[in-house]
């Protein structure tokens, strides 16, 4: 049974998104011009409708996160189960109920091995923050309180909160805020469009993972904590490293003693084809952050994977850890989680984006969008992929000299064509349901491929 399809008087929504609320990550003013926001009303599969009457494919899975598509009635079924028998309870003070501990266990067996349990959180900026007070209770408790700095990257998200914006390395972000906090530093992107056009690959990987090391030696090792990478950068434009850089970085830890952590806020739950993306390059992260396709976005939750050792730790010598949120552990939020991860092993949705539209997506962005003169590289794994838009093909030159011109050009053109993707400065990006059809792929692909056409006139 679908749910009904509410008629919504979109001309007053609109007046009240401009009189009363402030969307996120926005230019408010912006918004206002524009008389208020795109109204998206429903969804299903992969597929968004906004309140203007158009059909939308999503090709971002909401903001990265709808991995099982829209519409889901088990999920429903779910959350109102749950609702009913425990809507609400906590994890403080010794008490938990049964879907999070249920959850935690699932989970603890997908990340496998060494990462034997699980904190939870609401969003993947909370996860990072439990991180950073973790880490740093982590390395007090084992007699080196001196080890406090985390070493992040230049480009790399790591959310919205005050640790997260410092760990990661938006500029524009530390801008407002003053931030980042004391005792965090970033190191270079391994960015090789981007920042290093031409260089080999390989010589690359080692340079970046280098750059790491020098900084480790810079600093003091005796005074780092952890670094801190997605193992493919989202929102920094879907960078996705040379072979050989997570190894290095793997190498680079362990020489040091410093903790790894690998966000998996977006690469987490199949988006490379495998459960996780540390997996997927080999290396064994000491933490781990998720969220997003935990619950496919269908409730806020969050979690982060703590390592066997870590918790000895806590557990021999801790006391209280005194952290955590009033909805660690919601019941509810934990519920659906258990059954959307359920959904993904019975449709062997990991397994279809590493062998089937994976590959899928990757040979029609090298048949069809490579060749066309605006794109200077076409890039993806698994379900996750980026154009890079040049102005002169054959090299990273961007339209007007700098980065950011063609972006927004290209994007607003295939949401107007009826692909929602974003666009990161001139890298457009697209991240779609794992439930995505070869079909769809190719609609995507055609709608991209459309909308660079359209691109030139304005762009040249
Ligand atoms: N970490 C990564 C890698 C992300 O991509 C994001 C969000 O996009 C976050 C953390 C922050 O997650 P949230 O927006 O749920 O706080």
């Amino acid at each position: 049974m679908n749910a009904p399809i509410r008629n919504y008087d979109i001309a007053e929504l609109r007046r009240q998104d401009v009189a009363h609320h402030l969307p996120a990550q926005a230019d408010h003013r912006l918004i206002a011009e524009m008389g208020g926001s795109r109204i998206i009303t429903r969804a299903e599969g992969c597929v968004i409708h906004d309140g203007d009457g158009n059909a939308i494919l999503d090709g971002m899975a909401g903001l990265w996160c709808v991995n099982v598509g829209y519409g889901r009635q088990e999920l429903a079924q779910a959350a109102y189960d749950q609702m009913l028998e425990l809507p609400y309870y906590n994890t403080f003070f010794k008490t938990a109920s049964p879907p999070p501990i249920e959850l935690a266990t699932k989970v603890a067996g997908l990340m496998g091995g060494h990462l034997s349990h699980v904190f939870f959180n609401s969003s993947g900026s909370e996860a990072n923050d439990t991180i950073f007070r973790l880490v740093r209770h982590y390395w007090k408790l084992k007699g080196q309180p001196s080890r406090k700095i985390f070493i992040g990257r230049w480009n790399g998200y790591h959310g919205s909160t005050v640790a997260g914006v410092s760990l990661g390395g938006m500029k524009a972000m530390h801008a407002q805020g003053d931030l980042p906090i004391p005792g965090i530093e970033h190191v270079m992107q391994p960015y090789l469009f981007g920042d290093a056009f031409g260089e080999d690959p390989a010589r690359f990987a080692a340079r970046a993972a280098q750059a790491i090391e020098d900084r480790i030696l810079q600093v003091g090792p005796e005074n780092v904590a952890a670094f801190i990478g997605e193992p493919v950068q989202g929102a920094g434009g879907v960078i996705i490293p040379p072979d050989g850089y997570w190894p290095a970085v793997e190498a680079i830890c362990r020489k040091y003693g410093i903790l790894l952590i690998c966000d998996e806020v977006i690469c987490g739950f199949g988006r490379l084809g495998q459960w996780f993306g540390h997996q997927h390059y080999g290396v064994k992260p000491d933490l781990i952050a998720m969220a997003k396709g935990l619950s496919s976005g269908y409730l806020p939750i969050s979690a982060v994977g703590v390592a066997d050792h870590i918790v000895a730790e806590l557990r021999e010598k801790g006391g209280d850890f005194v952290h955590g949120y009033t909805y660690s552990g919601h019941p509810t939020c934990a519920a659906v989680a258990i059954r959307n991860l359920e959904i993904m092993e019975r449709e062997k949705l990991v397994e279809r984006t590493r062998e089937d539209t994976g590959p899928y997506l990757a040979k029609a962005f090298a048949d069809r969008l490579a060749g066309h003169p605006l794109v200077g590289e076409a890039r993806s794994l698994g379900l996750l992929g980026a154009v890079e838009i040049v102005a002169e093909k054959g090299t990273n030159r961007r339209f007007g000299g700098e980065e950011g011109k063609a972006g927004p050009v290209v994007r607003d053109l295939c949401i107007k064509n009826g692909l929602m993707v974003r666009g990161i400065r001139d890298t457009i990006v697209c991240c779609p349901p794992l439930i995505i059809s070869h079909a769809q792929i190719d609609e995507l692909v055609d709608i991209l491929k459309r909308s660079l056409d359209e691109a030139m006139p304005i762009l040249k």
